[in-house]
Formats: structure tokens, sequence, C-alpha cells
């Protein structure tokens, strides 16, 4: 039998990682700059809180988990996103009892949800998310949104757009959906399976919905900034008047719902129509959820946050990468068995003082020897033949100026210190 990954996951080989790695560095950077700090979650955790905080009317939770009984028939799940193991964490944690609010947090890892793979939909993919909690503040929401735009234009992206929308609160919430249960229950009948089941329980997500969207119904679906309070109204207006002042360019969609069952007032996501990401043009989004901790049993805490698809974060890194070549700091070349020896220590000494170093394990000539050089992209090669082992002395090759010299073993690490500085 073949084996292969299973469906909807991929193998990120080496030349992959490279992307990985410069991506997870460059947000760890921008995270620093805000002040953010990482949290760590488990990739499973008990069903019931999934259930609970994303919400049992959401496609995740209905249809996209990877729930399993363990060994003691306890039902569990492998993480579909990471808000609800955060908020876990902090209550569970205390971290409200933190003077300094709020409590920032970032994670950073895979993420598992069932649904049909196809490109830039995986089952086992990646998030970088951001959690701040215990304030509700406008200028709080306008950090997060800012720290998102900065994650994307620091990628290079062009075209980059913050499109924003309000839920309000939970008496503007309220208002909405009785006027959306009216609006959609003439067409209760003609609406998908599923629409039926939010329609009782959250209206909200048919707006959301990916079978009906086009139904003649959603266009003149009621809106949620229709439906504002005078409060909430007030509260997003000073979110929009910040990022104004702070000169960020967004667009106002009151068709932005984002399904999540915790969300309330701000919601938003970062589009962008480079043409390198092709379909796959909202990069991340989040909103403020108000209720999620106190529902957690933790006490009241208001929250923001928001989550980027990490794949698609790649994907907009593109090439950039491609000039900065990796390379290897020294290659050992021993030539006879002697030398294999020699080399070896050397290789450990070099090593121990902070020098990349690789060796011949293979025995081969001079000539394929110094192919490898170039593939590896080595500065330096140490050539070691038995006649310089018997003399205690090794050739160095800078592959820079292609000058060769023969160092005493002794002088070697001080001889490859000064040319580095040169
Ligand atoms: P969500 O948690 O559904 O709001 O998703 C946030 C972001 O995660 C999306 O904008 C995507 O970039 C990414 N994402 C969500 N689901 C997947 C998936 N199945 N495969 C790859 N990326 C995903």
């Amino acid at each position: 039998m073949a084996y292969t990954a299973p469906r909807g996951t991929v193998d990120l080989l080496p030349q992959d990682t490279r992307k990985w790695q410069y991506l997870e560095q460059l947000l760890r950077t921008i995270a620093d700059l805000y002040n953010v700090k990482e949290i760590r979650p488990p990739m499973f955790e008990h069903t019931e809180l999934f259930n609970r905080s994303v919400g049992d009317t959401s496609d995740i939770v209905t249809k996209e988990m990877y729930t399993f009984a363990d060994k003691k028939g306890r039902s569990l799940t492998l993480r579909p996103e990471g808000t609800a193991g955060v908020a876990r964490a902090y209550v569970e944690n205390k971290l409200f009892a933190a003077a300094d609010k709020p409590v920032k947090l970032y994670y950073m890892g895979p993420m598992f949800r069932y649904e049909r793979p196809q490109k830039g939909r995986q089952r086992q993919f990646h998030q970088f998310g951001v959690e701040m909690l215990g304030v509700e503040d406008p200028a709080l929401d306008v950090e997060a949104m800012l720290m998102a735009v900065t994650i994307v234009q620091s990628l290079g992206l062009k075209n980059v757009r913050l499109v924003v929308n309000t839920l309000g609160d939970a008496k503007s919430r309220q208002a909405h959906k009785e006027a959306l249960k009216k609006h959609f229950e003439p067409y209760l009948g003609e609406l998908c399976h599923d629409c039926q089941e939010r329609f009782e329980k959250n209206p909200l997500r048919i707006l959301d919905c990916k079978v009906d969207h086009d139904h003649p119904a959603m266009k003149n679906a009621p809106r949620t900034i229709d439906y504002l309070t005078d409060e909430a109204k007030a509260y997003f207006d000073q979110v929009l008047a910040l990022l104004d002042d702070l000169e960020v360019s967004y667009v106002v969609d009151p068709n932005l719902v984002r399904g999540l069952d915790y969300y309330c007032h701000v919601v938003f996501e970062v589009i962008s129509d480079d043409p390198i990401l092709g379909a796959q043009s909202t990069l991340g989004g989040g909103g403020r959820y108000n209720s999620l901790i106190e529902e957690l049993g933790g006490p009241a805490t208001p929250g923001i946050g928001f989550a980027f698809g990490m794949e698609r974060l790649v994907i907009a890194l593109g090439d950039q990468l491609e000039e900065e070549e990796e390379h290897l700091d020294v290659y050992l070349m021993p030539l006879g068995e002697k030398g294999k020896n020699l080399a070896v220590q050397i290789q450990a000494m070099l090593r121990a003082n902070g020098l990349s170093c690789d060796m011949d394990y293979q025995n081969r000539s001079m000539k394929a020897q110094f192919k490898t050089v170039d593939r590896m992209k080595a500065n330096f090669a140490i050539i070691i033949g038995d006649d310089e082992v018997d003399q205690e002395v090794v050739n160095i090759k800078d592959t820079r100026t292609r000058n060769q010299e023969t160092v005493a073993l002794e002088d070697i690490l001080a001889y490859l210190e000064k040319k580095m500085e040169e």
C-alpha cells in the first residue's frame, strides 16, 4: 500500500518552511511592537467548549469539527479556531486578575476543519490570531485593526482594504434579529435546511449562508446598521473617527456580518485585490466579543480579536525571499579516512563557536565536493587531505574571492572569524 497524506493536509517541505519561518518571525516582530504576548493553548479541547463559544448553529460546529471520543469516552475536538481555547485558558488561569488591561495575547498554529479541500482551503490549516481582553474602548478596536492592516502591508501586498461594520450592542442585535425574522419568515420554505434552523436560533447567520447567497430576499434584508441604539452608533462613529485620524483607509460594508455567535459591535476583514492571491482575497478578520468570557465562567470581560489564515499570508509573500539566498558558513571536504576524522572534529569545534557547517560523508572526489560547496552556497570550503592531516594544517578556500590559503589547525577559527568580518 502506498501511503499518502490525509485529504486536505499538505507536507511543508524545506523550501516551504523557509517562507513559513520568515512569516512567523515577521508576525512575532509585529506582535512585539504592539506588546502582544504569545499563548499556546492545546490543540484539542472538550467538544462542549466549541459548541458553547463558536455557537451550535455555526457551520464550524455543525459540520466541520474533528470530534472523537478518547479511551475514557470523553468527547474531544481538534481546535477549529483559536479564540475559544484562548478564552478558556484566560478564565482557567485567571488571567483576568492581571493589573494591566487589556491582556493582549497571540497564538499561531494549526487548526482543523472538515471542509471540502480546494485551493486555499485545507482540513489542516494555520492561523495567526490576536485577542485583546479586558477593555472596551474604540481606541483598542482601532489598535487591533491597525495591527491587522500592518501585518498585511508588511508583506508587501498592494490594494489592501479594511472593511468594517458594526453589529451593535445586545439591544441593537435583538432589534435587528426581530427584523430579520420578520423579513425572512415569508420565504422560509424556500431557504435551505440550515437556514431554517438559523431562523430560530440565530437569524443573523442566514446572511452568511453559502447556499442561499443569491436568494432575492438577501438583497433587501434588514441591515444591522439601521437598528443601532444611540450608544452603539456613537461607539461605531468613534471607531471610524479614530481610523480617519490615523489615516487608515477603510470601507464600511453594512453586509459584513461574520457569523460567529460571540461577535458584537465592530467586525472587520482585511482584503487585498493583489493578483497574487487569486480568488482568495480575504486574508483575515475579526471583531469585538463582549460576552464570551462570561459565558465560559469568567467575570464579565470585553474583548476584541482577529485571525489570519497563514497559508494565504505565505502566498502573499510570493517570491520575495528568493533574493535572500540561504547559505552555509563552512563546508568541510575530507579527502581520505584520516581527513574525515579530523573534519568531524573541526566541524564540532566550529559549530560550538556559532558557525554553520556541513561535511562530506560520501567519500567523493574533490570535484564532486566542490559542486556541493556551490549548491549549499558555503562561504568557505576547508579541504583536508591526508598530507594536511600529517602536517596539522588545512586548506581554506574563500568562495567569494576564490583565494585559498594553508592554515594551521589551531588558527582555523581565528582565521575564519577575521575573514568573515572583511
Ligand atoms: P475564520 O476563523 O473562519 O474567520 O477564518 C479566518 C481566516 O482563516 C480566513 O480568512 C482564511 O484566511 C483562513 N481559513 C479559514 N478556514 C480555512 C481553511 N479551511 N483552509 C485555509 N485557510 C482557512
